[in-house]
C-alpha cells in the first residue's frame, strides 16, 4: 500500500488525519495530508509527523462535525504542494464507525484534551505500532483463529438465536425470575432506548437481570457492552457470563490483557465478531458496530473514572453513548452515586427526571440484609480506663468467636493495608516520613519494609532510629498485616486469612484466597475495601468494620456518600443464605454512633441517606446541583504550582467579564492537594465551580488557548505538567 508522494498523480485530495499530540503542543485538531483518493472517516493511516511515522484516524475536515476543539493551526491552511502524503492505509480493518467518532470528539471537547490524543488513546496500544503488513498478518491470524472455534459454526455472528435462548435444549437452565426482576424487566422491555437506574440490593439479582437484557440483546442480533468496575475482583461475574452465553462469543477488555489479547479482543468487537464485551472503563470506547445495550455494574464506583491523562468518567460516557446509538443503558447499584440518583429521581421529588429508576430492595431467596449493630467505642474506653483500647473490643470478639465455634465466618473490614500507617521513635520524635513525599510510609512487616504508597520508594526498616539510634522504634496505628496478627492471638484457633492488595499482588493468589474463604478454610476474613466487591460469600453470618469514623470528617464532601456505600457493600456479604440471614450481623465501632450516616445505616435507608446529601449538597452549591473542574498543576516548588494556577485564573478575568452568563462562574483560591508533594513534585489546584454544565463547558474550551499562553511562561518559572479535570472525583 506504500505511495510515494509522487506517485500520487493529479488527483491527489486533501484528507484529515488525526494522530496522537501531546495536549499543550498547539495542535488540537485535525491535521491536513494528502492522499490518491478521498478515504472514509474513520479508517486508519500511518502518517509522517515530525521526523516520525504514526498511526492516525481520518477524521473529517470539517470540525464542526465532530464536536471537537478547532486546530490552532486554523487560518493559515497550507496549499496542496505543501502538504505531507499518507504513507499507507491501513485497509484491512472497516473504518471505525461514525458514532465512535462522535464518542471520542465529544470526550474530546467535554474532559478538554485534544481530539487526536483522545482517539489514540482510546485505540489498543499495539494497533498503534503495527504497519499495514504487520496488521494483515494479525488479522489473517485472527480470521483463522475464528473459523477454527467451534463456538464460530454453531452461532455466525450477527446470526440470532445461540445457545440458551430460554434455557431450551443444551442451553443452561434458568432460574425462575423473582417478582421484582420480572417487573425490572418488564420495565426494560417497555421503556426502550432510555438510561435505567436499577437499584436493587446487594444479592436482589440484579446480574440476573443484567443477563437476561443482554440475552435479549443477543437474540436480536445484537452486540452487548457490559462493563465493570475491576475485572479482576469479580471472577464469578466472569464466569456466570461465559456460562450463560457458552456459545456466544465474549471478550473481555481491561488493562490487564496482555497487548496482543486486547488487539485481537478489539479486533473482534470491530468486525462484529464479539458478541459480549465485558470491561472495565476503557471499554466503553469499544467500536460495537450492532451495538445493543450498555450495562454499568456498580455504577457508583470511583474507578469508573480515570485519573490521569484524559481524565473520563466511563459512567457518564457509557449514557452519552447509549443515547448517541439509541440504546438503553442500565446503570446498576444498591447504592448509586448520587449524581445518578438525582437524575433518576422525578422532577416532582425535586430530581432531574432524567432516568427511569428500577428498585429491587429484596434479596433474593428471602434473604435479609444484616442486623446492624453499632459498637460505641465510648462505652468500651470507659471500661478500658483509658489504656490503649484493643483492635476489636470485647463483645466484637466473643461474637466472632462464637461464629468460629459454629462453623460460620466472619469478615473484618479495615480500609489500610500494610501493617502500620507509621513508625516512630518516642524518644527523638522521628516518623517514617517519605523523603520524596509529604507523607509517611508504611511499615510492611512481611517484607520489612517501609513503603510509601504514593511514590512506592521502599526501604528496608532500619534496625533503630535513624535520627538517635534508640533501637526501640514502634509501629503507630493498624493496617489489615498488624490487623490479622492482632485477631490471631485474641483468637486462639481461629484460622485467620486476608485479602488485600498486598496479598494479592500476584497473579492468582485472589482467586486462591477466595476459594479458600468458599471452601470453608477461613473462619475469620481480614480485608480492605477490596473484600466489600461482588463476592458471593455463603457462608458469612458476621462483618465488621473496626475504623470506619475517619470518612465522616474528611475534607472532600464525597467522602461520607463513599463510605455509606462502602460500609452497605460489606454488609452486603453476609447473610446471602436465608438459613444463615437472620441472625447476621454487621458491627460497626465507631466512637459517632449518633452520626446520620449511620442511623441511615441501621435502617438500610440509601433513600433517606442521599436525600440529607442531597440537600447539603444543594445547599453548598455542589453536584448535582452545580459543576466543577479543577484546574491541577505540578510544579519544581509549590510556589511554582500556585503561581501558574494564580495566573491562569487572573488571565481569564477579561474572558470571564465579556459574557454576563459567566457570573455564575466561581474559581476559589489556588491551594496545595491534600498530599502536596509527590515523587519530588509539588501539586496544587484550582476549583472552579458554575450552575450550569453548559457555561462552564464554554468557558473552558475558551480558557484553553489562554491556559496554554500561560503555562508557557510558567515553565520557566518551574511548572512542570497541568491539566484540567471535569467532573472530579477526588477534591
Ligand atoms: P446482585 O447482582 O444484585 O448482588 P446476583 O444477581 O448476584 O445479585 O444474585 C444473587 C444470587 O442469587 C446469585 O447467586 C444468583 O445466582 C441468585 N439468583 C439471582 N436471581 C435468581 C432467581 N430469580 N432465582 C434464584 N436465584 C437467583
Ligand atoms: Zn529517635
Ligand atoms: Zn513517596
Amino acid at each position: 500500500m506504500t505511495s510515494p508522494e509522487t506517485s500520487l498523480g493529479a488527483n491527489a485530495v486533501r484528507v484529515g488525519v488525526v494522530v496522537e499530540t501531546p495536549q499543550h503542543s498547539g495542535l488540537l485538531g485535525v491535521l491536513d495530508y494528502l492522499w490518491a483518493r478521498p478515504l472514509d472517516a474513520g479508517t486508519l493511516v500511518r502518517v509522517p509527523l515530525g521526523r516520525r511515522v504514526v498511526t492516525g484516524v481520518v477524521w473529517p475536515l470539517d470540525p464542526a462535525s465532530t464536536g471537537s476543539m478547532t486546530s490552532a493551526t486554523d487560518g493559515d491552511t497550507l496549499a496542496l504542494h505543501d502538504l505531507k502524503a499518507v504513507i499507507e492505509v491501513l485497509d484491512g480493518l472497516p473504518a471505525l464507525p461514525a458514532p465512535w467518532r462522535k464518542l471520542v470528539g465529544f470526550a474530546a471537547a467535554y474532559y478538554q484534551r485534544g481530539l487526536g490524543e483522545m482517539a489514540l488513546m482510546v485505540l489498543p496500544p499495539e494497533l498503534r505500532q503495527l504497519d499495514d503488513t504487520q496488521l494483515q498478518r494479525r488479522l489473517k491470524r485472527l480470521d483463522k483463529a475464528l473459523s477454527e472455534a467451534p463456538d464460530a459454526a454453531e452461532v455466525p455472528p450477527g446470526v440470532p438465536g445461540g445457545a440458551g435462548a430460554d434455557g431450551g435444549a443444551g442451553g443452561p437452565t434458568l432460574p425462575a425470575l423473582s417478582e421484582q426482576q420480572a417487573q425490572a424487566l418488564e420495565a426494560l422491555a417497555q421503556g426502550g432506548a432510555q438510561p435505567f437506574l436499577l437499584w436493587g440490593s446487594t444479592g436482589s439479582g440484579k446480574t440476573e437481570v443484567y443477563l437476561r437484557e443482554a440475552q435479549r440483546a443477543l437474540d436480536a442480533g445484537r452486540q452487548v457492552l457490559m462493563m465493570v468496575p475491576e475485572i479482576n475482583l469479580t471472577p464469578q461475574l466472569e464466569a456466570r457470563v461465559a456460562e450463560r452465553f457458552a456459545g456466544r462469543r465474549i471478550v473481555s477488555l481491561h488493562s490487564g490483557l496482555t497487548p496482543a489479547q486486547r488487539l485481537r479482543h478489539w479486533l473482534m468487537a470491530l468486525q462484529g465478531h464479539a458478541d459480549l464485551v465485558l470491561g472495565t472503563r476503557l471499554s466503553v470506547f469499544t467500536p460495537l458496530p450492532r451495538l445493543g445495550l450498555i450495562v454499568v455494574d456498580e455504577e457508583h464506583d470511583p474507578s469508573y473514572k480515570q485519573q490521569d491523562g484524559a481524565r473520563y468518567s466511563a459512567r457518564d460516557l457509557a449514557v452519552y453513548r447509549a443515547r448517541l446509538e439509541g440504546v438503553p443503558v442500565i446503570l446498576g447499584s444498591a447504592t448509586p452515586s448520587l449524581e445518578s440518583w438525582h437524575n433518576a429521581l422525578p422532577v416532582a421529588q425535586g430530581g432531574a427526571g432524567r432516568y427511569v429508576r428500577l428498585d429491587m430492595p429484596e434479596r433474593i431467596g428471602g434473604g435479609v440484609m444484616p442486623r446492624v449493630r453499632l459498637l460505641d467505642q465510648n462505652h468500651v474506653l470507659k471500661a478500658t480506663m483509658g489504656q490503649e483500647p484493643p483492635p476489636l473490643s470485647r463483645p466484637l470478639l466473643e461474637a466472632i468467636a462464637q461464629r468460629t465455634e459454629r462453623g460460620e465466618q466472619s469478615l473484618v473490614l479495615l480500609n489500610r493495608r500494610g501493617y502500620a500507617p507509621v513508625l516512630h521513635c518516642s524518644d527523638c520524635g522521628w516518623k517514617s516520613g517519605c523523603p520524596h513525599c509529604s507523607a509517611w510510609r508504611v511499615f510492611h512487616k512481611a517484607d520489612r519494609t517501609l513503603r510509601c504508597h504514593h511514590c512506592g520508594f521502599s526501604e528496608r526498616v532500619p534496625r533503630a532510629c535513624p535520627d538517635c539510634g534508640n533501637q526501640d522504634i514502634q509501629p503507630v496505628g493498624r493496617g489489615t498485616e498488624r490487623l490479622e496478627e492482632q485477631l490471631a492471638e485474641a483468637l486462639p484457633g481461629a484460622r485467620l486469612g486476608r485479602i488485600d492488595a498486598d496479598v494479592t499482588r500476584h497473579k492468582g493468589a485472589l482467586e486462591a484466597q477466595l476459594a479458600s474463604v468458599h471452601a470453608g478454610e477461613v473462619d475469620v476474613l481480614v480485608g480492605t475495601q477490596m473484600v466489600a466487591k461482588g463476592h458471593d460469600f455463603r457462608r458469612i453470618t458476621l462483618v465488621a468494620a473496626v475504623n470506619p469514623d475517619a470518612a465522616l470528617f474528611a475534607s472532600d464532601f464525597r467522602a461520607a456518600e463513599r463510605q455509606f456505600a462502602l460500609l452497605l457493600q460489606a454488609a452486603g456479604r453476609a447473610g446471602r443464605d436465608a438459613d444463615v440471614a437472620a441472625h447476621s450481623e454487621m458491627w460497626i465501632q465507631t466512637w459517632h454512633a449518633t452520626h446520620p450516616l449511620y442511623q441511615s445505616l441501621v435502617k438500610y435507608d440509601f433513600a433517606a441517606f442521599a436525600a440529607r446529601q442531597l440537600e447539603e449538597r444543594q445547599m453548598a452549591g455542589l453536584p448535582p446541583y452545580a459543576s466543577l473542574a479543577m484546574l491541577r498543576a505540578e510544579g519544581k516548588t509549590q510556589a511554582a504550582a500556585q503561581g501558574f494556577l494564580e495566573a491562569a485564573a487572573l488571565a481569564v478575568q477579561d474572558l470571564i467579564a465579556q459574557a454576563p452568563v459567566n457570573a455564575g462562574l466561581m474559581l476559589y483560591p489556588a491551594v496545595p492537594t491534600p498530599v502536596q508533594r509527590v515523587a519530588n513534585v509539588e501539586r496544587a489546584q484550582l476549583m472552579i465551580e458554575c450552575g450550569q454544565r453548559a457555561v462552564l463547558q464554554r468557558f473552558l474550551s475558551e480558557a484553553q488557548a489562554v491556559w496554554l499562553a500561560q503555562a508557557q511562561q510558567h515553565r520557566r518559572s518551574g511548572l512542570i505538567r497541568w491539566a484540567v479535570d471535569v467532573d472530579p472525583l477526588a477534591i
